[in-house]
């Protein structure tokens, strides 16, 4: 076991902000998880698993307790039957690496999902999606490390209980599994359009019209460099707000205000309405808005996506959001629900 003490955690998340942990240790093959666990619990320590950090925020308080970062590798190919193939992924794999593999042995089913940052592991958490994919479509099974029976267990797709960006992962059962690995079933034909929305009418626009997984990963490569950071690069978390969902007549009241309501991007859904949370911010003139007092920005191509240009910590991050919801709120009524977690 190689344990480090009071550990900056502005490494371990994208948006680089956050105090310090007690304790980290990495998670290199399964059999190191029940001895850390075992040493928290003797020590009276609080655990949390991560991947990558694109997903999470830390406070400035820092973490009291023991930070796990799952480094587990491996991606393994083995055929199901004619058509079908299993992948399986150590959690600590870097999620496009996956993909890539993928596509390189012309398997569909997750080449849509290129590009997202982060772990395999942790894409079960929020059943990770984009482009008409979610990672729940294709996954067979999901090993995990239960902390209640403190046993190895394999879990079906069904018991995973996923959603709309969500599983039993992130609600029922938070913290309670440590992902080890997880198991896709791909598959050997070619994917077929009509494909989601905004990749059609890019295919549309360059009149391909011949379709493999390579090639729609690089279509996705291609739509997504164009408009969201790297990481890697500026200090950021993906899409800072989920798109909310209003009542018919929140709805309606909103479109009164506006001298052309056709314009108002929104998409009818069981309950309401959906509206697009980029163009509430904009709406509020947070359209490529850089801050001087906080150090945060919108991104200039996505206003979605908050930055920290340099912010100097994590409550400036916050007062930045506040402002944002503020302001989406007193002009328009709607509540603007933060995306990634805060671990405060
Ligand atoms: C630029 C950008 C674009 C993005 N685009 C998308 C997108 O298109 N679609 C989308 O769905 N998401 C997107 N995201 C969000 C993010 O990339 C995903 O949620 C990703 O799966 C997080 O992976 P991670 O390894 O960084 O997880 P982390 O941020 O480290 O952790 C996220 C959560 O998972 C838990 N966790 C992590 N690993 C494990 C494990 N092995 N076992 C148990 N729990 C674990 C953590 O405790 C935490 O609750 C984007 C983010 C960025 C920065």
């Amino acid at each position: 076991m190689y344990i480090r003490k009071n550990v900056d955690l502005a490494k371990y998340s994208t948006m680089r902000l956050g105090g310090k942990a007690k304790f980290l240790a990495n998670i290199n093959e399964k059999s190191d998880i029940p001895n850390y666990l075992d040493w928290a619990k003797e020590q009276g320590l609080e655990v949390i698993t991560i991947g990558g950090g694109s997903n999470i925020i830390w406070g400035d308080k820092g973490f009291d307790g023991l930070v796990l970062v799952n480094k587990i590798p491996g991606i393994k190919f083995r055929k199901a039957n004619q058509e079908e193939i299993f992948l399986t992924v150590g959690a600590g794999e870097q999620w496009d690496k996956v993909v890539k593999a993928s596509t390189e042995k012309e398997l569909h089913g997750i080449e849509a999902l290129s590009l997202i940052p982060g772990t395999a592991g942790a894409t079960p958490i929020q059943n990770v999606g984009a482009y008409g994919q979610e990672v729940s479509d294709t996954i067979e099974s999901i090993e995990v490390y239960d902390r209640q029976s403190e046993q190895f267990v394999n879990l079906s797709n069904d018991s995973c209980k996923f959603g709309y960006r969500s599983s039993r992962f992130k609600d029922k059962d938070k913290g309670r599994f440590i992902i080890v690995s997880v198991t896709f079933c791909l598959n050997s034909a070619n994917p077929k359009p009509p494909f989601y929305n905004s990749l059609q009418r890019y295919i549309d626009k360059l009149g391909i019209t011949k379709f493999t997984p390579q090639v729609i990963r690089e279509l996705v490569i291609a739509i997504r460099s164009s408009k969201l950071p790297d990481p890697d690069k500026v200090a950021n978390n993906g899409s800072f707000f989920a798109n909310p969902i209003v009542s018919n007549t929140s709805y309606y009241r909103i479109r009164k205000n506006f001298d052309n309501p056709e314009d108002i991007p929104a998409w009818k859904v069981k309950d309401g309405y959906k509206l697009s949370a980029a163009w509430l911010i904009e709406q509020v003139g947070f359209k490529d808005k850089h801050d001087k007092y906080t150090g945060m920005a919108t991104w200039h191509l996505q206003p979605l996506v908050l930055v920290n240009e340099k912010a100097k910590s994590t409550k400036d991050l916050m007062k930045f959001r506040d402002k944002i919801q503020k302001k989406v709120f007193n002009e328009f009524g709607v509540n603007l629900i933060q995306e990634p977690e805060l671990i405060d």
